[in-house]
């Protein structure tokens, strides 16, 4: 019996997520000290989380034999009232990662569509495939998403949703409120759109504008959110999305019940009250993505610009310097599977980690010469 084959073909085509290497991991293949290795491939916050998210978590671990509010009143009374929404326009995730999930299973199902962009984020192929659904991938604009491409796709292949990223991950790109307006403004109301922001506050106050207030002119939005990047708490999986009440109704339904556990509900209502730590976070990524864009520059290598907290940059024998940088204890994300075999993506870091990230890649370069 080969039980691959009790599974549906779409499953089995399906190609697994490649997360970046966990420290552990890479300090048991090379004996290496974990203190020793700095990871730069998951975009994760080198701050770590703000303290009062820590100690919000300290206290609800006391009533961990508990169930989690499956509601998950306090975190999105919290979040209606930051973004002067109801309640019933917001779902919670397991990530936001989950609640790209919950949008395929709540809407997608075999002989459906999905648009989204070459170099998009991968769980938007992922989600859209483990349905049964066919993803349209639309050719990319300078790396970045070419929203009027997106349009005529969609209007093409009429798609129960598209999915775009602002920033995207793992180009970096970002396109403004004009194109997006633009881009909403024509297309068709029956096709719902995943606004994805994961890196929305990694943006600077010119670039950031408001995308919640379109919902009242334009109810097929769904914005979606996370935890994991600027707040630091990538480790607890929580996110959101805000949305009309019918989307969010039937978000609902494909949801676990209890898909956020009550950890993270705690931590992401203390964390989102921490504006000073999300200021900070904002501050060194600026920082960072100074320091290692002037090294990718003095190096000679060119980079995509990039507007969260990672860049993607070329090299020669990508492949090849990647794995010298895990033997030098850098851990960076290869591309290839975003369709961009001659680039990495490194996460902007601690001023330290990134001297140290720059230093190895020199090291790695000089050797392959
Ligand atoms: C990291 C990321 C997410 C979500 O991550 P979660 O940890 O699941 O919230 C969503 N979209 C993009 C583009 C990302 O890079």
């Amino acid at each position: 019996m080969n039980y691959t084959e009790l599974a549906p073909q779409y499953v089995r085509d399906i190609a697994p997520y490649q997360p970046g290497k966990p420290i552990p991991e890479l300090a048991r293949e090379l004996g290496l000290d974990p203190a020793d290795i700095v990871k730069l491939a998951s975009n994760e916050n080198p701050l770590g989380a703000s303290p009062k998210a820590i100690a919000a978590m300290h206290e609800a671990i006391a009533s961990i034999a508990l169930y989690p509010d499956g509601n998950g009143y306090e975190l999105k009374s919290a979040l209606s009232q930051r973004y002067e929404v109801n309640l019933a326009n917001v779902v919670l995730g397991n990530g936001s990662n989950d609640v790209l999930e919950l949008v395929a299973h709540a809407f997608l199902s075999p002989g459906d569509k999905a648009v989204f962009s070459d170099h998009a984020f991968a769980v938007y192929p992922l989600a859209t495939q483990a349905v049964g659904a066919t993803g349209v991938s639309v050719a990319a604009k300078n790396y970045g998403h070419d929203l009027n491409a997106m349009l005529a796709a969609a209007i093409e292949h009429q798609p129960k949703v598209v999915f775009i990223a602002n920033p995207n991950n793992p180009t970096g790109t970002y396109f403004g409120e004009i194109e997006l307006m633009g881009f909403l403004r024509a297309l068709p109301q029956n096709i719902l759109v995943v606004l994805d922001e994961a890196y929305n506050e990694y943006l600077s106050d010119e670039f950031r504008f408001d995308s919640v207030r379109y919902l009242k002119d334009f109810p097929n939005l769904i914005i979606s959110r996370t935890f994991s990047k600027a707040y630091g708490l990538a480790g607890l999986r929580v996110g959101y999305a805000i949305a009309h009440e019918q989307v969010v109704d039937m978000l609902n339904r494909v949801r676990q019940p209890f898909n956020v556990n009550s950890v993270a509900q705690a931590a992401a209502v203390a964390a989102l009250q921490d504006k000073e730590f999300v200021r900070q976070t904002y501050l060194l990524n600026q920082q960072g993505m100074e320091q290692i864009t002037a090294g990718l520059r003095a190096m000679g290598l060119s980079f995509i610009p990039s507007f969260g907290n990672f860049v993607s940059f070329k090299v020669a024998g990508a492949a090849h310097i990647f794995r010298r940088l895990l033997e030098l204890g850098v851990i960076v994300r290869p591309v290839a599977n975003y369709a961009m075999p001659d680039f990495l993506r490194v996460s902007i870091g601690t001023e330290q980690e990134n001297a140290k990230f720059l230093s190895a890649l020199e090291q790695a370069i000089g050797e392959s010469k």
